[in-house]
């Protein structure tokens, strides 16, 4: 089955608001021609608005790097999904490692953010990985699968028919590390399975499962070919517009 493949950026605690402004400008000079990728960048919450102006009527799209599950109310320092979406978000990240090894986010809160999300129409990115001890423990499927079973409890195939997932070693962000094509291979199958296992074989075919892990214009072609790999969630390489870009147009290297 033909999936659109995704490249998208996750931009973390960089870039203020102007900073995040001249980023998007260059990126949408770079990629106004990409009809067959889709593209999202995710700024911090304060450049999403600024972001949102530059982006409009182009290629590229707006995403969040996490949300708040509560509608609203008294949750100091929080964002909730319909917030995003009224600020020009179209996605957002759940359930990054960053989160959960920092702020302590269980499988329990990513399955309720991404409830918020879906509720709010808006595309989750769910992030699933394993650390190195528990690679190196033999427990990668065992984590995933915990991950995705408890991150999607509750849910239906219809619900979730457009959500995506990431998988994202622990071991392999923001070390210059990438997983091996052989790692990668063996993980977005083992997946894809799950999800036919635990919701349908319609909606694995469907979900797009992207590969996220020092990506870098060096890595990209070669993850791109790999069958079960339709994207990539970028962290470092996506802060240059430039080098970005050479990740979107992976195909000129193909
Ligand atoms: C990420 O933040 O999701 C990520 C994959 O980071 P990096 O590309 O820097 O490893």
């Amino acid at each position: 089955m033909k999936r659109t493949p995704m490249i998208a950026g996750n931009w973390k605690m960089f870039k203020t608001g102007p900073e995040a402004v001249q980023t998007a400008l260059r990126l949408v000079a770079g990629c106004r021609d990409v009809t067959d990728v889709d593209i999202m960048i995710a700024p911090a919450f304060v450049a999403l608005s600024l972001v949102a102006q530059i982006v409009k009527n182009t290629p590229v799209r707006l995403g969040a790097q996490n949300l708040y599950f509560e509608k609203q109310g008294a949750f100091t320092g929080e964002i909730s999904a319909d917030m995003l979406k009224a600020a020009g978000a179209a996605y957002v990240i759940i359930g990054h490692s960053e989160r959960r090894q920092h702020f302590f986010e269980t499988d329990e809160a990513v399955c309720k953010k991404i409830r918020a999300a879906v509720t709010a129409n808006l595309t989750p990115i769910l992030c699933v990985g394993e650390t190195e001890a528990q690679r190196d423990q033999e427990k990668t499927f065992l984590t995933l699968d915990k991950q995705v079973s408890d991150g999607l409890q509750g849910f239906g195939p219809d619900e979730i028919k457009d959500l995506i997932l990431a998988y994202e070693p622990v071991w392999a962000i923001g070390t210059g590390k990438s997983a091996s094509v052989a790692q990668v291979k063996e993980v977005h199958q083992y997946l894809r399975s799950l999800l036919e296992k635990r919701f349908s074989p319609d909606l694995a075919q469907t979900i797009r499962i992207l590969y996220g892990g020092s990506v870098k214009p060096e890595n990209i072609a070669d993850l791109m070919r790999i069958e079960d790999v339709d994207g990539a969630l970028v962290g470092g390489a996506s802060l240059d517009a430039d080098t970005f870009t050479k990740i979107i147009k992976f195909d000129t290297i193909l």
